[in-house]
């Protein structure tokens, strides 16, 4: 037999394996998921950010470009005014002799009249050596008239046909202002100095409208105007010792401590952009912004100045959508990972079912084709038998038949042997019916009826005997089937005797019968019984023939549910030759023509048949014991008329 794989164990092994695999496969891909999921997050964040911050850009160009426009309109208003102011003749006068009172009034009259039309902070003249000769607030107590400005660049550095810029913070009044001053001259000779200062603190206010913070810082990097309060007059770097030591000359920020900024770059984005971290709006500052996070800052020079503008625009919005894109780019990312985990684990665990189930018609398949094959080996080996079976029984058959047929022969042997008997046997009566048959013919001649009649009734006996004789022999001679019915013993031996009777008689043999009192039933075929013991007799009667006093004793006995009867005789009994062959086929020491040799080894099978046994021994005082055993009769186990 094929021995079958063992699927269970198989299956647990590779269950446990692909457990393990996919713990391990889980772990990477858990991992991987995890890396992919912040790589979106960051990128998303970054694209955003970006995305925004570009928009930003342009919004705050925008406004950068629109400050930068206004502060040169808002300036370029009074550009005009130091040479309108330098081009009065009567200014001229008075510069030639400052001493003139009349002059002196009528100049401080014009230019105060000049400003209120013009609406600068002052309007004012020095003379060539930076004193200040008139001014439009001539009669205010901050007038800056007698004052000496030969410190400030717009005295110093001033020019024909030039404007020269200064912004600084008023020494007098300590106000900031934005100084334009040009040369007053006549020809080629400059004769004093007009300067205009303007305020630039309605355009200052305009920026602190603004959503967030820009500042103006000059040449030195010094915050001038600023939307923020606190950030003014900070150094967006720190100062140089040179820029200081102008500074303090000029006077220009009157003492002002220009403390640093204090802004921290973060990134540079190109030359004139960056993200940067702000001051806080300091403690007077208003809360107009807030300067936490990030800021990007934009940074322009202003054409004809070294003056720089800057706007600050706030990322915390850019920042803000970033992190909720790049949130939902991360759960989105986890989620999408997740259903490709799942789709994956699906995938696993259908692949796995579908190897399972692949591995288990494997193995049904190989099972039926064993049991295929077992069953056509078993089919072929039934059919095999069932033919040995046929063939046996076919065998037995004929076995039978010709058992039956030897058993037959047999017995006709027998009966050969008997018919010198039963001629003789008959003789008599017939040769008596002769003489008495005769003899009645003779008496009825005579007249004497009475005798004839008295011969004739004696006549009927006689056939009634001749009559019993051929029965009983035609009655043996029959050929029996086998089949077994109820027997009584002693009838079987009354008739086996009595076919032997007429060589019992002639050779004066004595016969003694010792049966139970009770009839004996046995379970047999009765004709084969009487075969068998008119053979052992026959047997006994040969042995004996030359024996003086020949005697038979017949004996039976029940045991156990088993009849045993005996047939013993004083003969010559079994030499050790005849006690091994004796029940062989054609074993015999008879002379040819008077034994066969057949009659024990077929009284054997008829009692074997029976389901009894026939033995035979030498008696101790002589002669030979032929026992056979029979089944006896059980009415509860069988049916059967008495034979
Ligand atoms: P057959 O009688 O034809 O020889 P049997 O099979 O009946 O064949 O007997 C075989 C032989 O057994 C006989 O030839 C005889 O030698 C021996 N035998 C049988 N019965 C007796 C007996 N009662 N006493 C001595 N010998 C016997």
């Amino acid at each position: 037999m094929q021995s079958m794989p063992n699927s269970g164990q198989d299956a647990g092994i590779h269950h446990n394996g692909g457990w393990v695999r996919n713990l391990r496969t889980s772990i990477v891909y858990a991992l991987v998921a995890l890396l992919l999921t912040v790589a979106s997050g960051w990128h998303v964040y970054h694209l955003t950010f970006e995305n925004m911050l570009g928009e930003i850009k342009t919004q705050a160009h925008h406004r950068l470009e629109t400050y930068d426009n206004s502060l040169e309109r808002e300036i370029d208003k009074y550009a005009n005014f130091p040479y309108v102011v330098g081009l009065d003749a009567s200014l001229w006068e008075y510069l030639a002799d400052t001493s003139n009172a009349r002059l002196k009034l009528r100049s401080n009259l014009y230019l105060e009249k000049l400003n209120d039309r013009v609406g600068s902070l002052a309007l004012f003249l020095l003379d060539t050596s930076g004193t200040v000769v008139a001014s439009s607030n001539w009669n205010k107590s901050d007038s800056f008239v007698g004052r000496d400005l030969s410190y400030r660049p717009y005295y110093k550095n001033v020019g024909i046909d030039r404007i020269e810029r200064f912004y600084g913070i008023g020494t007098t009044n300590n106000e900031p202002g934005y100084f334009l001053s040009t040369a007053v001259h006549i020809g080629d000779q400059i004769i004093g100095t007009a300067v205009v200062k303007v305020s630039l603190e309605q355009l200052e206010k305009s920026w602190s409208s603004a959503e967030s913070p820009a500042i103006l810082s000059e040449g030195h990097g010094v915050v001038v105007l600023s939307s923020v309060p606190s950030w003014k007059y900070a150094a967006l770097s720190p100062l140089d010792e040179e820029a200081r030591r102008q500074i303090i000359i000029s006077q220009q920020y009157n003492g002002h401590a220009l403390l640093p900024f204090g802004m921290t770059v973060r990134r540079v984005l190109d030359e004139s952009s960056s993200i940067v971290t702000l001051p806080p709006t300091g403690r007077n500052g208003s809360n107009l912004f807030s300067t936490d996070g990030l800021f990007l800052t934009q940074t322009r020079l202003m054409t004809g100045t070294p003056w720089h503008l800057t706007v600050f625009s706030d990322l915390k919005n850019a920042e803000d959508q970033a992190k909720i894109r790049a949130t939902l780019a991360v759960l989105i990312t986890a989620v999408l990972l997740g259903l490709v985990f799942i789709f994956m684990l699906r995938h696993v665990h259908l692949r796995e079912i579908l190897q399972a189930r692949e591995a288990l018609q494997r193995a049904n398949d190989e099972l039926e084709r064993n049991v295929a094959e077992r069953t056509a080996d078993l089919s072929a080996a039934n059919a095999k038998l069932q033919q040995e079976v046929e063939e046996r029984s076919r065998a037995e058959q004929i076995l039978r038949e010709a058992q039956d047929g030897l058993v037959q022969a047999s017995k006709l042997a027998v009966i050969g042997q008997l018919s010198a008997g039963i001629a003789h046997e008959l003789n008599q009566p017939l040769a008596a019916l002769s003489t008495l048959s005769g003899n009645a013919v003779k008496f009825i001649a005579r007249g004497d009826v009475e005798t004839a009649s008295s011969n004739l009734e004696r006549i009927g006996p006689l056939v009634e005997r001749m009559g019993l004789m051929t029965g009983q022999l035609k009655s043996f001679a029959r050929k029996s089937s086998g089949e077994p019915r109820l027997v009584v013993l002693g009838k079987s031996l009354d008739n086996a005797l009595f076919l032997q009777e007429q060589r019992l008689l002639r050779g004066g043999v004595g016969v003694t019968i010792d049966f139970p009192k009770d009839d004996v039933q046995v379970w047999c075929d009765p004709n084969r019984l009487e075969q068998v013991l008119v053979n052992l007799i026959g047997n006994a009667l040969d042995a004996m023939e030359q024996v003086n006093n020949p005697r038979i004793e017949l004996s039976a006995s029940v045991t156990d549910g088993v009849a045993k009867l005996q047939v013993r005789d004083y003969g010559p009994g079994l030499s050790q030759e005849t006690l091994t062959h004796l029940f062989e086929p054609f074993f015999t020491t008879k002379a040819p023509g008077l034994g066969l040799g057949l009659g024990l080894p077929i009284s054997a099978g008829i009692v074997r048949d029976f389901g009894g046994e026939l033995t035979a021994w030498n008696a101790p005082d002589g002669g030979a014991v032929f026992a056979l055993t029979i089944p006896i009769y059980k009415e509860s186990e069988r049916n059967g008329a008495p034979a």
